[in-house]
């Protein structure tokens, strides 16, 4: 995913979120990105800062947190943290593997402008990735 598809999504969410409140503006949104993802940072701010102008996000600050990769070894089952480009399981020396996490895209929370708060324990988490 590139970084302004992914900007776009996550601003659409947390509006998305803080519409569902009745509570504009955001204020602040901060995200889990898995590792694999391979995002610039710089490209996402920037993207995040194109894309928030005149929405209800406006002010929002972006944060994020890095999500290490674990991928399962579809040979013997072993769990390794992969390099991120050769995939070798350190067991059997198969390569490739299911990616158990890393690959993901997750709202962690939604700071709202006029609350002062974040939504509730059932807010967090929200998967915000729709497709690659
Ligand atoms: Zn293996």
């Amino acid at each position: 995913m590139h970084e302004a598809a992914m900007a776009e999504s996550i601003l659409s969410t947390a509006l998305r979120i803080a519409a569902e409140h009745g509570s504009l503006p955001v204020s602040g949104v901060h995200v889990r990105i898995g590792e694999l993802q391979m995002v610039v940072p710089e490209a996402l701010e920037g993207a995040f800062e194109a894309g928030k102008r005149g929405s209800g996000a406006e002010e929002a600050e972006l944060t994020w947190e890095t999500a290490p990769a674990l991928v399962r070894c579809p040979e013997c089952g072993y769990e390794y943290a992969p390099e991120l480009v050769f995939w070798v399981c350190p067991e059997c020396d198969s390569v490739g593997g299911e990616i158990l996490s890393g690959n993901e895209l997750v709202i962690m929370s939604v700071e709202l402008a006029d609350r002062g708060e974040q939504p509730d324990e059932g807010e967090r988490g929200r998967e915000c990735t729709e497709g690659e």
